[in-house]
């Protein structure tokens, strides 16, 4: 037995300590299709200052550390490296505060996400961010991550709503970066250094949330297309008309009928892509940007354009989309599912891309995504058992992160690098700004003990 695994059970009591190969097990993968590693053991902190125990501790036996969350993570952020420690957040869940007259929520790292909308909303309150996974997903992942979700559009990302952070790092020491006032230009700006750095810097161990008054008013719309082109240039439309709906969503055909076979939404299975469109706020403007969406959308080829005519209908339509991954899951034994982003007027050539490398690799693909932010997620139904199939899913991808590129686009808009997009981020960074990430690492990290191997080798 290794000599951390005696102290760490000394300093966090043996039921926080797992080491048996079954116990350990979910711990070896994330969300992340087809790649697995056992860890050396899963510790589960209760307070920032274990965490910075455990820190101390691997750092004197040279141990890595693979902080995790809930591990729903879809580029391999917290697979474990070898031989590394788990260190995962999921008993320091608690809301510490909601500040409702500074509109700010003080969360420990591993409380989930829904958690935090839930306590924001009862409060008249709104926490914006909605990743998919956001039921089981926690704010520390969604903070690492820089997570997006379906109100991106107007809303924007994670980051936009983190106004501080502890944190501990490499060196087991804790930082506190940010504060509760509005403005605040004291020093270099390092909260943002660890938002969106994927459990590389430090381990993140409370944030500080913005939250915003509840929008008074929502409306949802579901427009079908019988021509992708026709729904790609109705987003360019909405946006032109400088109207900036909270959610514009697509769906393509595949994933329409496999959505609605799963859920049965009323989805129309004819239709060549479907937007989802929900626009939020005073009802008078909610109103009126209802209307001129369902204008732009007949505009712009629409074959119909539905509102939902109550609370109930507009969940399940937007249940419909988030259904959207769980639906494709079940046509074949793996999902990959895939994350790039294009700039808006480069959407309807990108899904054709999509489309011809599915073709040339011979390759079931499926995509849907936040057409609004031009962010996609090609989804590659596959078998990993199969060699054959998995070799040409590895060229597919290859061939989807160089056409999002060629059209000035971006390997992940949301998901994250981690293990997944490694290989890709020198392309798109160029060298220079590589190494300066590289130089940021060794300095917060000299001994490269912090998730080594994700991001950066
Ligand atoms: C069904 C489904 C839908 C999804 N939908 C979306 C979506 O709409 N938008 C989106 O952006 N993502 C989405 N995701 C991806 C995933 O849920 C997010 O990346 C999420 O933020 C991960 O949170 P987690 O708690 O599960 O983190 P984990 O998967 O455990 O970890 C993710 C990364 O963050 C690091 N990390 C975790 N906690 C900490 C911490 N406290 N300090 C430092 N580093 C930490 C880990 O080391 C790892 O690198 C989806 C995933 C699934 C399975």
């Amino acid at each position: 037995m290794p000599r951390i695994i005696d102290a760490l059970i000394g300093r966090l009591g043996p039921e926080n300590v797992l080491t048996e190969k079954e116990d350990i097990l979910p711990y070896g993968f994330d969300g992340t299709a087809a790649l697995k590693q056992l860890p050396l053991a899963v510790v589960f902190p209760h307070a920032a200052a274990e965490v910075a125990t455990v820190v101390r501790l691997a750092r004197e036996e040279r141990v890595p550390i693979v902080t995790r969350g809930s591990g729903t993570g879809l580029s391999g952020g917290s697979v474990p490296a070898p031989g590394a420690l788990v260190l995962c957040l999921a008993h320091m869940d608690k809301v510490l505060e909601l500040d409702t007259k500074n509109l700010t929520l003080l969360a420990e790292a591993g409380a989930v996400t829904q958690d935090i909308y839930n306590r924001a909303d009862a409060a008249g309150l709104f926490f914006p961010p909605d990743p998919g996974s956001m039921k089981i997903s926690t704010i520390g992942g969604n903070v690492a991550e820089n997570s997006g979700g379906l109100r991106g559009l107007k809303y924007g990302v994670t980051r936009d709503y983190v106004m501080g952070l502890e944190v501990v790092l490499a060196d087991g020491s804790t930082c506190w970066l940010g504060s509760k006032c509005v403005k605040d230009v004291a020093g270099y700006n390092l909260r943002d250094l660890f938002i969106g750095s994927e459990g590389t810097l430090g381990v993140i161990t409370k944030v500080l949330l913005k939250l915003l008054p509840k929008p008074a008013a929502r409306q949802t719309l579901l427009a079908t297309f019988a021509a992708m082109d026709a729904a790609a240039g109705t987003v360019s439309a909405i946006i032109a008309a400088k109207i900036i709906p909270c959610t514009l969503e697509f769906l393509d055909r595949k994933t329409i009928r496999c959505v609605e076979d799963f859920a049965h939404a009323g989805l129309p299975r004819d239709a060549d892509a479907i937007l989802l469109i929900e626009t939020d706020g005073h009802p008078a403007a909610v109103a009126d940007e209802a209307a001129k969406i369902e204008e732009l959308c007949a505009a712009h080829g629409a074959t119909s354009v539905k509102r939902a005519t109550s609370a109930e209908e507009a969940v399940r339509l937007a249940t419909a989309r988030r259904s959207a991954f769980s639906a494709l899951a079940r046509l074949r034994p793996t999902t990959i599912l895939e994350d790039v982003t294009v700039p808006r007027s480069e959407l309807a050539g990108m899904v054709r891309a999509v489309q011809a490398v599915a073709e040339k690799h011979r390759l079931d693909i499926a995509t849907f995504g936040h057409f609004g932010d031009g962010n996609l997620h090609p989804t590659i139904l596959t078998d990993e058992r199969d060699a054959d199939e998995m070799a040409r899913v590895e060229l597919a991808f290859a061939d989807i992160v160089e056409a999002a590129l060629a059209r000035g686009g971006t390997i992940t808009g949301e998901h994250g690098v981690g293990l997944a997009k490694k290989p890709y981020l020198k392309r798109q960074l160029g060298d220079d700004s590589h190494a300066l990430l590289r130089a940021v690492k060794r300095t917060l990290d000299p001994e490269g003990l912090l998730n080594p191997g994700k991001i950066l080798d």
